[in-house]
């Protein structure tokens, strides 16, 4: 049994923040929160102080890429593919580091890397996978470069990572019944072209609202949702309009499609963070990046940041998400000090990377929240977090990471089990 004392709860239902509590957990859950003259600690108990700090429910990231990291197009052309899915297992470590304890991966990770999560043969974030993107030909999943050469999805595939480059109703319905096939807890749309894709913009509509409406169709049949890539005004549109649940960047929104999102009750995901990291990169790297990929990730940046800011004005339901693997893993606390500087209050982060994001995972049952029944992801932060979101964004505060109970990262003097995977 643990007792996480002496810190400041956050516990992701926005209420105002609560000190001189005392968190218990056992096994996997947490089995008492209150006030630290009413919940008495048992004999026998490991106790946490958390010297002051910011205690958290895990955060959730609701768009990663563990298979990728930046978008270095000759370094993808000379990895293998088991390779290239082995260099996931540090970048999931360093994303629990961060303080991120539940994911989706937004195509590019095979159901069996989420396996061996669940299996404990790998320590990392519990997972959901999209596992393929499907597109159109020549959209922004298409892997087909101006030299001829069709490289599959981002640089390189796996036999259970589907093509997902479909035309017509009924190519699209055979794509997602293959991705369903191959494990997919989502389907993910490119609905628009994108910054990192070499013959589109992120401004032209991609697949029809039929394509898009078979794939939600197909989705539902086997009790899955769909999410789309989608950045320009009319993908955004179609996309709403077939039923999509998750708007992935969203970068153009309009005051119509706002309405739409709040009548149908449709998540933003807004990765602020992932334009960003294309510029940096292109700056670092000026040769290794298509440079017409860097053009395209500054044209973005102004009206992404002012369609975040609307969305969050007019009540949008927003998921925190980063797009890592565009940029770097286990940076993810970066996302939640860009979502307060383009408007959101950090107790507005807070949640998005929380609670509003284990609603739109429907995993609000579990996850999510610090209560009493929930599953014990708990997160210890150095500092706090609500007059200084910046301290989360720095993984170095992040001192105690709980993934169901079990340790994930232990910066504290006090002996905690270990998740399994870790040694
Ligand atoms: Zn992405």
């Amino acid at each position: 049994m643990l007792a996480i004392t002496n810190g400041t709860i956050i516990d992701g239902l926005g209420g105002d923040p609560r000190t001189g509590m005392t968190l218990l957990i056992e096994n996997e859950r947490i089995t008492a929160l209150g006030r630290q003259s009413e919940v008495a600690i048992p004999r026998g108990a490991q106790v946490i102080d958390a010297m002051g700090g910011s205690i958290l429910p895990g955060l959730i990231d609701t768009h990663v890429h563990f298979t990728m990291e930046f978008p270095d197009v000759l370094r993808g052309l000379l990895t293998p593919p088991s390779l290239r899915l082995l260099l996931a297992i540090p970048r999931m470590r360093a994303t629990l580091e961060a303080g991120v304890t539940t994911v989706r991966d937004a195509a590019g990770a095979p159901a069996g890397l989420k396996m061996a999560v669940e299996r404990g043969i790998i320590a990392g974030p519990r997972m959901q996978v999209a596992i393929s993107l499907i597109s159109q030909t020549g959209g922004h999943g298409d892997g087909f470069y101006p030299c001829c050469a069709d490289i599959g999805f981002f640089g390189g595939s796996f036999t259970d990572i589907p093509n997902g480059v479909a035309d017509g109703v009924e190519e699209v319905r055979k794509a997602v019944r293959e991705v369903l096939r191959a494990g997919a807890d989502w389907i993910k749309l490119a609905t628009t072209g994108g910054v990192l894709s070499t013959s589109d913009a992120p401004t032209s509509s991609q697949l029809t609202v039929d394509e898009i409406a078979t794939a939600v169709y197909e989705a539902a049949a086997q009790e899955k949702r769909c999410m789309a890539h989608a950045q320009g005004s009319q993908g955004i549109k179609n996309a709403l309009l077939a039923g999509v649940v998750s708007i992935e960047h969203g970068v153009y929104l309009t005051e119509e499609l706002i309405d739409m999102m709040l009548k149908q009750d449709a998540y933003l995901v807004p990765t602020l963070i992932a334009p960003l990291s294309v510029i940096e990169f292109s700056q670092g790297h000026p040769d290794l990046l298509p440079p017409m990929m860097a053009i395209k990730a500054v044209s973005v940046v102004e009206a992404h940041q002012k369609s975040f800011r609307m969305a969050v004005e007019a009540g949008v339901k927003i998921a925190m998400g980063t797009d890592s693997g565009v940029g770097r893993h286990g940076e993810n606390g970066k996302e939640l000090l860009l979502m307060v500087k383009n408007g959101m209050t950090p107790m507005q982060a807070i949640q998005a990377s929380t609670a509003e994001a284990a609603q739109l995972l429907h995993l609000k049952d579990e996850l999510g929240t610090l209560e009493v029944g929930k599953l014990a992801d708990v997160i210890i932060v150095d500092g706090d977090v609500l007059n200084d979101i910046a301290s989360i964004a720095n993984p170095a505060n992040v001192k105690l990471v709980l993934k169901d109970g079990l340790a994930a990262k232990n910066m504290l003097e006090v002996p905690v089990p270990t998740l399994a995977g870790l040694a």
